[in-house]
Order: C-alpha cells, then sequence, then structure tokens
C-alpha cells in the first residue's frame, strides 16, 4: 500500500476539484504546486482590503447547475454580472454589441429593426462564407462596429491581421437586439465573496498541501508514494518536450494603486484601439462591490510567450492541434497518470468547464 491514492499536480482548480472529490470519499490525497500559492490562474491576493486578480480578471459564469451547487457549497457567490465598457479615443460603448452599442454608433437607431437596418445594409460586403475573423466580424455587426470595438482589440491579443486569423474566435461574443449589457448567456454568474483563493482553500480543507514544489525535481519519489498521479501542467513539458513545444500566447500584468475611491466606475474597460498597447482595465473593488478608500487597477498588456512567461492562451492553428493530438496519444499510453486542466489538455477552458471536467473524470477513474 503506498501512503496516497493521489498526487495531485496543481492546485489550479482541475486539480483541486479532483482533489476534493477524492478527500470526501475517503482517499489519501497529496497536492502540490510549484508556485507559492494555491488556486492557479484564479489566485487573488488581498492588497488594500481589495481581492486583486493576479493572473488576469475571472468571473464564474455557467449553465450547469451541478458545477452552480457544487461551487456553491464552499463559499457564497456574489450578484456581480460582467458587463465591459469598451474605449476607443474619446468614445465609449457598450459591451456586448447590443442596443446600447447600436444606439450610440448610429444616431437613428433607436429599435431592433433600425439596428438591423444598419447591420444588414453593411454586411453586404460579405459574400458566402466568412473566410476569416474580419469577414466573420463584418457579417455580424458590420464594419463600422468591426472598425471601432473589434479589429484594433483583436490585432492587439493576438499580434496578428484579423484577415489571418480565424473566424470562430469572435463567434463566443454575444450580439443582442436588446438593451441588455450581460456578456454572458449563462444562467448563473457571480464573483465568490472574499476572493477565489478563499474559495479554493474551502476545496482543498484538510488535504496535505505542499507548495514550491516541482513535479519534476523528483517525479520517481512522487511515484513511489501514489497510486496516482493526476498531472496538471503543461503536457509537453511532462514528456520534455519530445515532440517539440507547443505555443501559447501571454500576458503582461502592470498593477497600481490609486489614492482615489472610483477610477474608472466599472470592474473592466476594453480598449480596442491602437492608440494604446493594453487591451483592458481591469479595477478589481468593483468585482465585489467595494467601498474602500483607495483602489487597485491593473493594466493588460498581450505579449509573446517567451520562456519564463506564464501560458495563458492557447494557439489553436493546425500546427499546434496536431502536436497537442501526438502528446495526447502519448499521455494516453502513460500507465497511472491522469492528465487533467487547460495545460495538460491543451485546451481554452472556462473555470465551470474545467470543474466539470474534474468531476467527470474523478468519476471515471474512482468508481
Ligand atoms: P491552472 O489554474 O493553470 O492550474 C495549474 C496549476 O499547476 C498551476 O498552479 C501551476 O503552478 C501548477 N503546475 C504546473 N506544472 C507544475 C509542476 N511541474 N509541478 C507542480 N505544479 C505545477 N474562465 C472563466 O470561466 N471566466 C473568466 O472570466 C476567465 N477569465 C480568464 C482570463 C484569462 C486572462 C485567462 C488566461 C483565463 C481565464 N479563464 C476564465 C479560464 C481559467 O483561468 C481556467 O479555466 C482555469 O484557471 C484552469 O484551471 P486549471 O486547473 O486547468 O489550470
Ligand atoms: N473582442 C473584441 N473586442 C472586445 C472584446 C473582445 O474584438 O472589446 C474579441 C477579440 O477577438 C477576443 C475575442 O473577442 O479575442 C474573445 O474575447 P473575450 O473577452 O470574450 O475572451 P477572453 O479574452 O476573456 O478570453
Amino acid at each position: 500500500m503506498k501512503k496516497y491514492d493521489y498526487v495531485v499536480v496543481g492546485s489550479g482548480l482541475f486539480g483541486a476539484t479532483f482533489a476534493q472529490k477524492a478527500y470526501e470519499k475517503g482517499k489519501k490525497v497529496l497536492v502540490i504546486d510549484k508556485r507559492n500559492h494555491i488556486a492557479g490562474n484564479v489566485y487573488t491576493e488581498e492588497i488594500e482590503g481589495i481581492n486583486v486578480h493576479k493572473y488576469g480578471a475571472h468571473i464564474f459564469h455557467t449553465d450547469y447547475k451541478d458545477v452552480w451547487d457544487y461551487v456553491n457549497s464552499f463559499i457564497e457567490f456574489n450578484r456581480y454580472t460582467n458587463s465591459p465598457v469598451a474605449r476607443i479615443g474619446n468614445e465609449i460603448y457598450n459591451m456586448p454589441f447590443n442596443m446600447n452599442t447600436f444606439a450610440k454608433i448610429w444616431n437613428d437607431v433607436f429599435t431592433p429593426e433600425d439596428a438591423l437596418r444598419h447591420i444588414n445594409e453593411e454586411k453586404k460586403e460579405i459574400k458566402g462564407e466568412p473566410k476569416n475573423l474580419e469577414e466573420q466580424a463584418i457579417s455580424l455587426v458590420g464594419r463600422t462596429i468591426y472598425e471601432k470595438l473589434i479589429k484594433g482589440y483583436t490585432e492587439k491579443q493576438w499580434n496578428r491581421d484579423c484577415k489571418d486569423l480565424p473566424a470562430f474566435i469572435i463567434k463566443r461574443l454575444p450580439v443582442r437586439l436588446i438593451y441588455d449589457n450581460n456578456y454572458f448567456n449563462d444562467k448563473y454568474q457571480g464573483i465568490p465573496i472574499g476572493g477565489y483563493t478563499k474559495f479554493v482553500e474551502k476545496m482543498l480543507e484538510g488535504i496535505d498541501v505542499k507548495l514550491n514544489t516541482n513535479y519534476f525535481d523528483d517525479v520517481n519519489y512522487y511515484k513511489s508514494i501514489a497510486e496516482k498521479i493526476i498531472y496538471t501542467g503543461p503536457i509537453d513539458e511532462y514528456f520534455n518536450y519530445s515532440l517539440g513545444t507547443l505555443e501559447w500566447r501571454s500576458l503582461k500584468f502592470e498593477t497600481k494603486v490609486l489614492d482615489n475611491n472610483n477610477y474608472q466606475g466599472n470592474a473592466v474597460v476594453n480598449y480596442t484601439g491602437h492608440e494604446v498597447e493594453y487591451t483592458r482595465v481591469i479595477e478589481h473593488k468593483h468585482f465585489e462591490y467595494g467601498n474602500q478608500k483607495k483602489t487597485v487597477i491593473t493594466y493588460e498588456y498581450p505579449a509573446d510567450y517567451e520562456e519564463g512567461m506564464e501560458k495563458y492562451y492557447t494557439i489553436n492553428d493546425e500546427k499546434n492541434n496536431k502536436l497537442a493530438d501526438c502528446y495526447r496519444e502519448l499521455a494516453n499510453n502513460e500507465k497511472n497518470v491522469i492528465f487533467g486542466g487547460r495545460l495538460a489538455e491543451y485546451k481554452y477552458y472556462d473555470m465551470d468547464d474545467v470543474i466539470k471536467s474534474a468531476l467527470e473524470m474523478f468519476n471515471k477513474v474512482d468508481n
């Protein structure tokens, strides 16, 4: 009998969910993480009494009732509804694209019919199926909105011309013919009151956790103490990059504390033009309706990934998808190691999907 049923590599939402379910079932579990904190990329750090989202703004939203009930069993969620605004030069518009946006873009728009008249007229320039992101965007909302609210943001985000990007990236942005600034279509939405770190702390209550601990420093030891390894780190790193390196987009964050109790009046302001290099400014207190004297803001700059940086967005072009498939084949043949989460599956995962996938994985491997 080994000391642990599971050693879970990574204390992000995949690892924490798997570990929690296993512990609840009476299994012996050790969670290790190479960072000096738990919670992976949803980690929040308290600064001036404000929970700062250290790896980018995270808004929990889901359509899965079981996942919503699960997360609410650890912590209460508030009623935060994501409604970013977009700034271009000296103009400001509501996001996602909805009647508030259209009425401000075109001064003769009052009804959905008025908005459709403009959009349908503008989208005539696209003939047939959209071939790239630019064509997809114009056929969704027309050229005026594409140029003001999509082109610059997307080019900054991906460092590529919109004509060279796949159409699917833009498909998840809602277009609504009602006056509704809610960014997400899901039934449930909110922010854990007290921050995500507290939420993950509750999930890991009672479980052995070792921080500043890299799995690759002693693979044989971890294999010797565990029946199974749950691995949530990068899949190519696990195989020592033997087939090649998977590509990622990264981000740089610049955080400031301001002696001002309300800097921008909204948690998320998107900067959609090329006049500034950042894509968003986050004012963290507004996620939790904070009334602290100071405020903390973060500028988010898209960046090419370089060694030592964090991996944020997968690049799902043909080359990377193929390479990821080859690594998945290797992973399938790896005995007693289970791969899960955004890094190990090389997949863009929302938080609810990653939790759902960990719950399903646990039911599959431990029945
Ligand atoms: P992670 O959180 O990355 O956890 C993996 C952990 O493994 C890390 O802590 C890492 O340190 C550890 N690890 C890796 N290698 C090793 C090793 N060798 N040894 C030990 N430990 C190791 N989703 C939403 O639903 N809503 C949002 O608003 C949202 N916003 C986002 C904004 C940004 C900028 C990004 C990039 C993502 C966003 N997401 C959002 C997605 C969300 O971040 C992910 O779904 C979630 O964090 C994935 O959890 P994970 O456990 O798979 O990975
Ligand atoms: N997008 C845009 N303008 C905006 C916000 C988003 O054009 O103001 C586009 C952009 O191409 C981006 C995609 O929509 O890559 C998805 O953005 P979202 O904010 O939904 O995703 P996230 O960056 O949070 O993963």
